[in-house]
């Protein structure tokens, strides 16, 4: 997670130098590298091939309030002799803070710790995902156990009447506006028959539905599909990467929801920021379309603060690349010419707007004034091959608030993003072995 590593050292390209040279002059692969694309160093970059915005200052701040949502995990192993089993425990959730609290802050050149309790959680949750060789609950297998603790998970939190699943169910179908009443699942989890449909009529009161063909049990939870890429016997270490990813972006969906159940003005004044792009991935990619009309519907209605803030990644690299190029309180709107042309090997025409079928937003390249750099999706009301400075609601004063995040202290990293992570991070908690002791009584290894 640590945004430092990145920038600190470069990869360990240099460890193994002599066989690396020997391969590359092998004629075979130096044929085959001369055939091949690489992302650009800057003096190869031509910044008019994308739309640059001169960042403005704000007369009038409307941000209250920063809504910061972050998801650590760790994997424990629970029974360490052949073969292992293996657990993976997520903690996630949300900070709160005002404004005014951060101008406090920031006019200091360090943060007392005492001071961070000024950022209030709003709530933290645990959850743990059976990962190898382990059952749960009498489920028949892998699979099916972690299909149901995850649908328990949905069911049980948070704790009081607004449960995830709710508000699961109204984004999936899009209760938001004209409701969709079906949602069309690839494969059932049990008899592995092609595009279920899930009537939204058809639901029980617990969230499940009936498979047509097999007539066993399907959760509203099994719509993330990770049933599709779990191996009983090799593992679901394939799905704890996208499910971090969904515990992250559903939380802020629960947010918005609660928002606008109870006071729909707050979302006026909230700058909700996300660690990572604002996307769904892999088996949960699908996610991404009534999330996009989620924000479209609140752009259009009564407006939405969001940025997704990536830390790594080709993106990032590219951004330190040609950060010493960019002047100073501008944007480059990444368009798919600059993109696949210098970012990411591709084709400059391709007409699929990049990541057409995973984000729910459009990225940017942001430098401050004071000179840090920043790679931030924001919400669009639609997905562009080629986005123009009108398709960001809001961009000078989701910049300006992103800009008075900066800490020092914690180097590249935003202060509510990298406290979240501290706050969430069990990597270095001595509470492995508690954690190890918990999870055997609670499991039936076998
Ligand atoms: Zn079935």
């Amino acid at each position: 997670m640590a945004y430092t590593s990145k920038r600190g050292r470069r990869p360990s390209e240099y460890a193994s130098k002599s066989s690396h040279s020997y391969i590359i002059n092998d004629p075979e692969v130096a044929g085959f590298l001369a055939n091949c694309d690489y992302p650009k160093k800057s003096e190869e970059i031509n910044f008019d091939r994308a739309p640059i915005y001169e960042v403005k200052e704000l007369t009038n701040n409307p941000i209250k309030n920063i809504i910061a949502v972050d998801a650590g995990r760790t994997p424990v192993p629970v029974k360490k002799e052949f073969p292992s089993s293996i657990l993976t425990f997520y903690q996630f959730g949300a900070l709160y803070f005002s404004m005014d609290d951060l101008d406090s802050l920031y006019v200091k050149p360090f943060i007392e710790p005492s001071e961070i309790s000024k950022l209030k959680e709003i709530q933290r949750f645990k959850f743990i995902l059976p990962t190898k060789n382990i059952r749960v609950n009498g489920a028949d297998t892998l699979t099916h156990s972690v299909r149901r603790a995850i649908y328990d998970f949905f069911m049980n939190n948070p704790q009081g009447d607004k449960k995830f699943m709710e508000s699961y169910k109204w984004l999936l179908f899009e209760e938001f506006h004209t409701p969709a009443d079906i949602w069309k699942l690839a494969s059932c989890p049990n008899c592995e028959a092609k595009e279920i449909q899930l009537l939204k009529n058809d639901m029980a009161t617990n969230y499940t539905f009936e498979c047509p063909h097999c007539h066993e049990k399907i959760y509203l939870t099994d719509t993330f599909r990770l049933h599709e890429i779990i191996d009983d016997e090799i593992g679901a270490s394939g799905v704890v990467g996208y499910l971090g990813n969904v515990f992250e972006q559903l939380v802020l969906v629960h947010l918005i929801w609660v928002i606008m159940h109870i006071k729909p003005a707050l979302l006026k004044e909230v700058l909700f920021i996300k660690d990572g792009p604002l996307a769904f991935f892999g088996q949960t990619a699908n996610i991404h379309q009534p999330m996009k009309a989620l924000v479209s519907h609140l752009i259009e209605n009564q407006n939405i603060f969001i940025a997704g803030l990536e830390k790594s990644g080709a993106f990032v690299e590219h951004a330190d690349e040609i950060a010493p190029k960019m002047a100073p309180n501008t944007a480059i709107i990444l368009n798919n010419d600059y993109i696949y042309r210098y970012i990411i090997p591709g084709s400059p025409n391709a007409t699929d707007p990049y990541g057409s079928t995973t984000y729910y937003g459009r990225k940017i390249i942001y430098k401050a004034d004071d000179e840090r750099v920043y790679v931030i999706s924001l919400p669009t009301k639609n997905i562009s091959a080629n986005p123009q400075v009108d398709d960001f609601p809001n961009l000078d004063i989701i910049l300006q608030n992103i800009k008075k995040l900066k800490s020092d202290m914690y180097d590249s990293a935003l202060i509510p993003v990298s406290l979240a992570n501290k706050l969430v991070s069990l990597a270095n908690h001595p509470s492995s072995v508690i954690l190890e002791k918990f999870a055997k009584k609670s499991m039936n290894t076998h």
